[in-house]
């Protein structure tokens, strides 16, 4: 099993183990899924990235310093897919609104309906008789982690073959995955429904499976359904239009400042924390806020000791605030007599719909909330409009304006 220790230390270690692998040999093996704890072609460095115990441009920049552009091309590829996905959310806010409500309006479907129910209980619980799926539910929920060919086929067999409701699929990943991500995991399952790219749904093949699990699985042909057409027809007012990216207040220096650490960024140290008076350090714990459900063991504690990493590598006295009464941020900050907050940046997802219900009593408290936006967004969310080729188009430039800074 890959141990998952929460911390920057081990993130860094996992990463310089990868990078002899970050090249060709990441190209040509990437797709294949060689099963919990024996992943040789990916780095299964997402707990991290997602947390920013590694960083996305010190992956890029180990992978080109190593293999030089035209090896470590798929890699960079992979690694700026995230930040699109990101920023594509970002620019959309509309599709994590109608996620968040659409799901409640499934889970409610699902009190009413007791065959759907039994359905999602045995697909959850590796009950379907489907071996292969049945294998990747039960990995899924063991290790937290699940290859990303696996992801594709599981998501798309949920939907297509089992006829389950996609968002109910979506949430138990999110409530899984250590590297759970409100933009990675809603548009991912979205791209497999033939949401994002519209009219293009992902359809797992029987061929492919046996092929890129190394023959550890071999489905039948007639066990998976043909995919004839997505989800697109349930959207029939197309995507929301592209928003203007939210403008933020930055940290001004000197004002009594509450620094404010949360599982977006774990790596505060990073910003110029010396200009900064700061009166109080608080992490945040907020994966709990994924889903209506409860969250798996393994992301709480993964958090927790992401969290605890975090404020150890900042000097500060343990302090710990939980994602509860929005209310309470105001209160902490008050009574450490600052007059703004800073934190990095919080992205579209459920912490930053918990920090708009917290912005009322923050302003009446007279409290700014301040954010850092690392370079690495601002590079690539201006082109993250469209599909991912605007964004691949420009990977010289994002690299270019990012490597050098
Ligand atoms: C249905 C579905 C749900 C997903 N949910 C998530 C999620 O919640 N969080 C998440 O981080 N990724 C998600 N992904 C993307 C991808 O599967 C994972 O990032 C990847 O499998 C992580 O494994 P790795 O670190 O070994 O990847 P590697 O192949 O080693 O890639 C390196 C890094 O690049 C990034 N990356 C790679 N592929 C993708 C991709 N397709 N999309 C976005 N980023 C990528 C990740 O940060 C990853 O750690 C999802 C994909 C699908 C199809």
């Amino acid at each position: 099993m890959t141990d998952f220790t929460p911390t920057r230390a081990a993130g860094d270690a996992l990463m310089a183990e990868f990078i002899p692998r970050m090249g060709r040999r990441y190209a040509n093996g990437r797709n294949t899924d060689h099963g919990p704890g024996a992943q040789k072609a990916v780095s299964v460095l997402s707990p991290y990235i997602r947390r920013r115990l590694v960083l996305e441009q010190d992956a890029v920049a180990a992978a080109l310093a190593a293999h030089g552009p035209e090896d470590a091309e798929k890699f960079v590829q992979e690694v700026i897919w995230r930040g699109y996905f990101k920023g594509w959310l970002e620019r959309r806010p509309q599709v994590w609104a109608s996620y968040r409500s659409g799901l409640n309006a499934d889970l409610a479907a699902l009190d009413r309906d007791r065959r759907m129910r039994r359905d999602v209980d045995r697909a959850m619980t590796g009950q379907t008789g489907l071996e292969c799926f049945d294998a990747w539910a039960t990995e899924l929920v063991d290790t937290g982690y699940l290859h990303n060919h696996a992801r594709m086929w599981f998501a798309s067999i949920w939907i297509f073959t089992l006829g389950l409701p996609w968002r109910l699929g979506a949430d138990f990943f999110y409530r899984h995955l250590l590297d759970g991500d409100a933009a990675s995991n809603t548009l991912g399952w979205r791209w497999v429904a033939g949401l994002h790219t519209r009219g293009k749904p992902y359809p797992a093949d029987a061929q492919n499976i046996a092929t890129f699990t190394a023959g550890r699985f071999t489905p039948r042909r007639s066990d998976l359904a043909e995919v004839t057409q997505g989800l697109e027809a349930t959207e029939p007012d197309g995507l929301p239009s592209v928003q203007p990216l939210r403008s933020l207040n930055a940290p001004l220096p000197g004002q009594p400042t509450a620094l404010l650490i949360t599982d977006e960024d774990c790596r505060v140290e990073d910003f110029n924390l010396a200009a900064l008076d700061i009166r109080s350090v608080a992490t945040l714990i907020a994966s709990h806020l994924r889903s209506p459900l409860p969250l798996s063991d393994l992301v709480s504690d993964f958090e927790a000791g992401a969290l605890a990493d975090a404020i150890l590598r900042v000097g500060a006295e343990p302090m710990q605030l939980q994602a509860g009464d929005p209310a309470a941020l105001a209160k902490w900050a008050t009574a450490a007599g600052a007059t703004q907050i800073a934190t990095p940046y919080i992205t579209q997802g459920p912490l930053r719909d918990w920090l708009d219900e917290a912005a009322p009593s923050l302003a009446l408290a007279g409290i700014t909330l301040c954010e850092w936006r690392r370079d690495w967004d601002a590079a690539i969310w201006p082109h993250a409009t469209a599909g991912f080729f605007k964004v691949k188009q420009n990977i010289p430039r994002i690299l270019e304006q990012v490597l050098r800074a």
